[in-house]
């Protein structure tokens, strides 16, 4: 942010606990790592590179289904041969990681994302049925919760469970009535990506309208129009449901 006409670089660090080097083998990081090194990096650059007048408006000071954008659209390129072949070398003999090891990795990555999605969407609906109560429930939980869940229902119903009331992250855990904001980052880094698939993963000009449009404005405007400044449109669900295999 500006203060006294000054332009002031906040100090950010990535605090990770990854493997470490032991007397014959340097730290070898595993793909999980990787990953999650991107995913942080990403909010890391959120920060840094932000560029607005108020510190509060600054980086990741933005809405709670906008905040892992930056971070989630980072780890696609974790996905792609043409970045893993560059990085990704064997610490003996330098060749690059397999093609075929990358293809398997991704589709271990897809191993039942058709049931994964449906149930990540029945928390959300689940999450966002009790917060948009508006008056006062005369039902059982389990009775309330299976009729909220009822669209995305793919095995027949377990008699006698109920998820609601173990359900922390909606109560107590600061995602009441945001909980579908897991999936919708998806959504959005997947479409957002997509741009990048197709000028090329390494444009510098995607990079830079990604930064300017994104990373430098924070919180100052709504993230739609944020996102539609970058993206020149609003985002589709068709990224994600190739990206996650299920669609060609
Ligand atoms: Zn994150």
């Amino acid at each position: 942010h500006v203060e006294n006409g000054m332009d002031v670089r906040p100090h950010i660090s990535v605090v990770t606990n990854f493997t470490r080097p032991t007397a014959s083998k340097p730290a070898l990081l595993t793909y999980n790592e990787v990953t999650t090194f991107l995913h942080e990096f990403g909010h890391a650059l959120h920060g840094m590179l932000s560029r607005v007048t108020y510190g509060a408006m600054a980086g990741t000071s933005v809405y709670r289904d906008f905040v892992e954008l930056p971070s989630q659209i980072m780890e696609n390129w974790a996905r792609q041969k043409e970045w893993l072949q560059d990085i990704a070398t064997h610490y003996q003999t330098d060749e690059p990681i397999p093609g075929d090891m990358v293809d398997k990795i991704i589709a271990a990555g897809n191993f039942q994302s058709g049931y994964a999605t449906v149930r990540q969407l029945s928390f959300g609906m689940n999450d966002m049925a009790w917060h948009t109560i508006n008056e006062p429930v005369n039902k059982e939980v389990a009775q309330f919760e299976k009729e909220a869940m009822e669209p995305t229902e793919l095995f027949p119903d377990v008699e006698g469970s109920c998820m609601s009331t173990a359900f922390g992250h909606i109560f107590d855990g600061g995602y009441a009535a945001g909980y579908y904001g897991y999936k919708w980052a998806e959504v959005l880094d997947a479409d957002a990506f997509e741009l990048f698939r197709q000028n090329g993963i390494f444009n510098r000009e995607t990079a830079n309208s990604f930064r300017k449009n994104i990373l430098e404005r924070g919180g100052t405007k709504d993230p739609m129009e944020l996102y539609v400044a970058f993206r020149g449109q609003e985002p589709s669900i068709e990224p994600l449901l190739e990206r996650s295999g299920l669609k060609e």
